[in-house]
């Protein structure tokens, strides 16, 4: 059968030797980057937007990039995902699942292979609906990383393996334990991401048994606290490790933010890199973005205006001079919620309005929609995840806040400043590492923060954003600086390229 992307089974299958070190002309580096989230397929937050981006980016550097995710039934009803009648069976926890194998292209052309099994994907969730969990989300992410191993043994062989979060962390896991089973994978090298320590696949100590891993492994790799953690497995047994900003990097090796895996992280420091999640311009630009009422620039900001006022208007807000805070994020704990609650009253007071946008835990989303119901004229929130109206927050805003807990990385805080979209913000994670506080004196920095996780805290960094919203030249400084920061993607793609490389002992 032949392959699209102008592979050939037999090539495929025929296990070239994956370093061909000294080849007269540098051969592409092969990455398979196993995800449970990219753009354009399936989105929940910020893992889809950076692996779908950087995929595409490490194609751009030349890189020979495979994506493969779960054939979700949000990806099967697309019209630019299609059949590739490459189909075999899988073991699952109760049995065989027979897998289809669909395709599809991510960015301009990096090939991205979905393995499909309706009975574990064929659901309108990711992970869970109505705010719960699925139920059997470690036999659907266990069946996956076996379905992805055994795709990608077909297509391959690759020199590294990039699983992302606890989803991927048994694909790193079973090409480390299991390698004979996965015989064109077996010199790939491993590289699995942390995007978010709070998140980490932890399920009940009696699945274990239906992960076919020799139990000699279930206490040093698996076990956490007396359940079984998908993380672990991954952040154990991979051969390199990264996260998403070089301050969470060092924030997930103390108890504080480890969420119990500090241990880990300090014994795996020298393996760990943190690099910082990069933005890609070619969506979030407000000079191209076709979400936005008029585009605007740096050099030619005027449409920034008519974008506030659209805004205003979509969400029922007055169109008033006032400065416009934004938010739009998953509603959960980590961001910030409780402390943006215990603020609210006193920034209603102020000359403000606020704009929410997201969807998450029920609590959240009525205690802000309260805080919008009772005040029309100042607050508007809406529940659910829509895209275009992301982007005309990020454009209509003034300010964004971003109070977070901890934030791993945080793309929108990237895509504030260059839509001139002050960000406030908690000093944690990566936002210290892309945010820096404004110095009008100095006429440098980007933004406001605060370190306390304290609503006075985030009040006092909005009166300090609000105090320099009045000064017109200040604030068209600071948009300045904003606008001009660079964090795109492809900045991140280099350095993981020369990791890659570094996996291999080979020059990028
Ligand atoms: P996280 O990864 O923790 O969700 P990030 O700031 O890194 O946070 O990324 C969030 C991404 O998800 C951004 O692209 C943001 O625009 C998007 N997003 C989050 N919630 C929504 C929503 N309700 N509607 C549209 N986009 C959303």
């Amino acid at each position: 059968m032949a392959l699209p992307h102008g592979r050939d089974d037999s090539v495929g299958r025929n296990a070239e030797p994956a370093r061909r070190f000294g080849a007269e002309e540098a051969l592409a580096l092969r990455v398979a980057i196993v995800t449970s989230e990219a753009v354009p397929f399936a989105k929940s937050g910020g893992l889809a937007d950076m692996v779908g981006s950087l995929a595409a980016a490490l194609t751009r550097r030349g890189l020979d990039v495979t994506l493969v995710l779960p054939a979700y039934r949000c990806i099967v009803e697309r019209t630019d995902v299609a059949a590739t009648g490459m189909a075999f069976p899988v073991p699952a926890a109760d049995g065989i699942e027979r897998t289809e194998i669909l395709e599809g292209v991510a960015g301009k052309n990096t090939p991205a292979w979905f393995v499909r099994a309706d009975r574990f994907f064929d659901r309108p969730g990711l992970y869970g609906q109505d705010g719960g969990d699925y139920e059997d989300n470690a036999d659907r992410f266990a069946w996956f990383a076996r379905a992805a191993l055994a795709l990608l043994a077909r297509l391959g062989p690759y020199d590294v393996l990039h699983g992302h979060d606890w989803q991927t962390g048994l694909a790193v896991a079973y090409l480390r334990l299991q390698p004979e089973r996965y015989p064109a994978l077996a010199s790939a090298r491993t590289l699995f991401t942390v995007h978010n320590v709070g998140y980490q696949g932890l399920f009940d100590a009696g699945v274990f048994p239906s992960l076919q891993v020799d139990a000699a492994h279930y206490w040093p790799n698996f076990e956490f606290y007396g359940n079984v953690s998908y993380l672990k497995a991954g952040l154990t047994l991979a051969d390199r490790l990264t996260t998403v900003s070089p301050t969470y990097a060092e924030e997930i090796g103390t108890p504080e933010q480890g969420y119990g895996l500090h241990g880990v992280f300090s014994e795996r420091a020298d393996d760990l890199v943190g690099i910082m999640n990069g933005a890609d311009y070619a969506v979030w630009d407000p000079a191209t973005d076709s979400f936005i009422a008029r585009r605007y620039s740096a050099a030619d900001p005027a449409g920034k205006h008519d974008c506030k006022r659209d805004l205003q208007q979509r969400l029922g807000l007055p169109p008033a001079d006032a400065p416009l805070a934004g938010m739009v994020a998953r509603l959960v704990d980590q961001k910030g919620l409780d402390i943006l609650a215990g603020a609210l009253d006193a920034l209603l007071s102020r000359d403000l309005q606020i704009a929410v946008l997201g969807t998450g835990d029920p609590h959240h989303e009525q205690a802000l929609s309260g805080f919008a119901r009772r005040h029309p004229d100042r607050m508007a929130v809406r529940i659910g995840f829509d895209e275009a109206l992301a982007h005309a927050v990020e454009a209509g805003s003034d300010l964004f806040l971003m109070p977070s807990r901890y934030e791993p990385s945080g793309l929108n805080q990237l895509y504030s400043l260059r839509y001139g979209t002050i960000p406030v913000v908690r000093a944690t994670g990566g936002l210290k590492d892309s945010v820096k506080p404004f110095d009008e004196a100095a006429g440098e920095g980007t933004g406001f923060l605060f370190e306390d996780y304290a609503s006075a805290a985030l009040v006092q960094a909005v009166d300090r954003a609000l105090d320099c919203y009045r000064r017109p030249a200040a604030w068209r400084r600071l948009m300045a600086n904003a606008m001009a920061q660079d964090f795109s993607v492809d900045r991140t793609a280099a350095e993981y390229a020369a990791l890659y490389a570094s996996l291999l002992d080979r020059a990028d």
